[in-house]
């Protein structure tokens, strides 16, 4: 995705949009309310998710991510630079039954966001 000059992202132009996916109307018209995730009341490290003997399994932004495979730090299209961490989503906290991690990056230069999932 990139993001706007209101930080509102759209479909990116070195990305294209999956003919399986619906509009965006569509889309609006048939989501599902999803539990919101909160702030922690204490923050933890930010070397939390990196040690190896913690779970891997929680959302967090910023930090290190904890990878569930090889680490996999996006390229930014534009600037071929690494892209930063910004955070990641425990796919269980929305859905029960499934297993998996989105890790969501930046690149600020460029407002160029990517997101990979990695499962065990
Ligand atoms: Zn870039």
């Amino acid at each position: 995705m990139e993001l706007d000059n209101d930080g509102v992202p759209v479909w990116s132009r070195y990305n294209q949009k999956p003919a399986y996916l619906p509009e965006i109307e569509e889309l609006n018209s048939s989501i599902e309310i999803i539990p919101r995730l909160a702030l922690a009341h204490e923050p933890q490290s930010p070397y939390y998710a990196a040690l190896c003997t913690m779970s891997q399994l929680n959302s967090q932004i910023g930090g290190y991510p904890s990878w569930v495979q090889d680490p996999t730090y996006p390229l930014c299209p534009c600037c071929e630079q690494r892209m930063r961490f910004i955070g990641q989503i425990d796919y269980a906290d929305f859905d029960e039954y499934a297993e998996g991690i989105f890790y969501m990056f930046v690149c600020p230069k460029d407002n160029i966001t990517a997101t990979i999932y990695q499962q065990s």
